[in-house]
């Protein structure tokens, strides 16, 4: 499952940040805080913010049901 692109609550594109987000918080060698990974992407807003953390990528979980 995809993230949203939009955050649900105020409309901000939020979807064009979150490879780079996944990829800085865990898949990097040395994963960095998330809370820092949003400041710099400027995702300031919580509505915002609770889009990145709380999405799981659902592909992996679901696929071997296909
Ligand atoms: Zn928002």
């Amino acid at each position: 499952m995809m993230v949203p692109v939009r955050c649900f609550t105020c409309g901000t594109v939020v979807g064009e940040h979150w490879e780079e987000f996944k990829h800085r918080t865990r898949e990097a060698s040395e994963p960095e805080d998330p809370e820092k990974v949003l400041d710099d992407l400027g995702i300031e807003r919580h509505c915002c913010r609770r889009m990145m953390v709380s999405h799981k990528d659902l592909v992996d979980i679901v696929a071997p049901y296909q």
